[in-house]
């Protein structure tokens, strides 16, 4: 499908129904496959052909989900996770073992944070934090010789920082290490990261891929650019035998699909985070109208964005498609026809005014979600953050008054009514 345009991608790539098949992608409800020899199922044991037969490897349904997803992004390779957790945590530990070390922005989802700060030092690896908006010569300071592992998220969530993709990925590539990249909130649709130089990246497909708050989900796409072996001593797991598998290489016998067929094969198989092919059908469904979403998101979070700057009891508003935002110019040149629908702002007065806020809020609801077809709104100070003082809340980058709101596809009027409406209240 690569000869077309991306918004043909979402609706065709991936599901290419033959004669008399289904023409939707059909959901293979079913753990395991039929063979009719003992020696066809041996082998893909020993990973000599490739074909299904067992789900927690491989599925019909979500391999048409990960190949329209590879698409989108340009990649070689893809994969689906149960969640977007699963799919960082994965993209990471297929390529660093206890010893290593990683660095990784300090503008990411608290989940992600958590996840490289104490969940995989658990499993000794380190990672160090670095300022997204640092100079390269700065971010280069904290690699060390272990270093495997660049990782930034293209607009951070909840931060709204944009990344200097190019500067990231020269940083890495200079240490001869792969940038990792979640692009969970610009979307294929208005930024793809291995065109400016990332190596691999990964989504919460549970946000706008999926964009009706239906399925969590993740995926990693590869790129197939970096060059394993010519690192081969740092990244033993694909250029050295595994014995789990009589000893094949990996980038040996596979190619540019190294890394994604290590993922499946021995990451996949000994921690079993799949997705379900029924929310993989149903993601499947998100994709074909992401295009359509997307845009619409935009478009209504920047009319959303001039209201709120606008509007005298508002303190602050923070989004990049504003003009005098501080990533104006990151976003312009990464992402030329929009950024996100999530907007964080603050109301003059601080955090009880913002509490007060949005209990005064009529169809703009209060859940733990971003990036879905309702808008919503969430106050870190008292939700997902509620357990810090406002000392601690300003170190974690979280303002006590800060307002994360998600502007949905409804109507703009009917969403800037609403929040006109609660802002009369206050
Ligand atoms: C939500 C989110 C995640 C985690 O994804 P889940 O699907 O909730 O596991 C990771 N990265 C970003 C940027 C996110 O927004």
């Amino acid at each position: 499908m690569s000869k077309y345009q991306i918004e043909t991608r979402c609706v065709q790539s991936g599901w290419h129904p033959k004669k008399g098949e289904p023409r939707v992608l059909p959901i293979y409800q079913s753990t395991t496959f039929k063979y009719d020899t003992s020696d066809q199922m041996g082998r893909l044991f020993d990973l000599e052909d490739s074909g299904y037969f067992y789900t927690r490897l491989q599925n019909p349904t979500n391999d048409a989900v990960a190949e329209k997803i590879c698409e989108l992004e340009g990649g070689v390779a893809a994969m689906l996770t149960s969640s977007g957790q699963a799919a960082n945590y994965y993209a990471v530990f297929n390529i660093c073992e206890a010893g290593d070390h990683m660095v990784c922005s300090s503008a990411v989802y608290g989940g992600t944070f958590n996840l490289f700060s104490a969940t995989v030092k658990k499993q000794g690896i380190e990672c160090t934090f670095i300022d997204p908006d640092a100079s390269a010569e700065e971010i280069a300071a904290a690699f060390r010789p272990n270093t495997k592992v660049l990782f930034a998220e293209t607009i951070a969530n909840p931060a709204l920082v944009v990344l200097d993709i190019e500067k990231f990925a020269s940083v890495a590539h200079e240490h001869g290490v792969p940038l990792i990249i979640d692009n969970t909130f610009p979307t294929p649709i208005n930024c793809r990261p291995i065109e400016w130089g990332a190596d691999i990246v990964t989504h919460s497909t549970t946000k706008y891929m999926d964009g009706h708050a239906t399925s969590v989900g993740g995926c990693i796409v590869d790129s197939g650019n970096f060059d394993w072996d010519k690192y081969a001593e740092k990244y033993p797991g694909l250029t050295q035998p595994d014995p789990t598998y009589h000893g094949i290489v990996y980038t040996q016998k596979f190619g540019k699909g190294a890394y994604i067929t290590k993922a499946t094969a021995q990451i996949m198989r000994d921690l079993g985070s799949i997705q379900s092919p029924q929310n993989a059908f149903l993601l499947n469904v998100g994709l074909e109208t992401l295009h359509l979403r997307v845009a619409r998101h935009c478009e209504n979070a920047s009319k959303v964005a001039e209201f709120l700057n606008s509007h005298d009891k508002v303190a602050w508003v923070n989004y990049a498609g504003l003009s005098e935002n501080k990533y104006h110019a990151l976003a312009e040149k990464y992402m030329p026809n929009g950024t996100c629908g999530v907007i964080s702002f603050g109301l003059k007065g601080g955090r009880d005014v913002s509490v007060g806020f949005m209990d005064k809020l009529q169809m703009i609801a209060i859940v733990t979600h971003v990036a879905d077809a309702r808008t919503c709104v969430l106050h870190p100070a008292s939700h997902t953050h509620r357990q810090m003082t406002d000392e601690q809340l300003v170190e974690a980058g979280v303002a006590p008054d800060l307002i994360r709101l998600s502007v949905g596809i409804e109507n703009a009027e009917d969403i800037i009514g609403d929040l006109a409406q609660a802002l009369e209240h206050i």
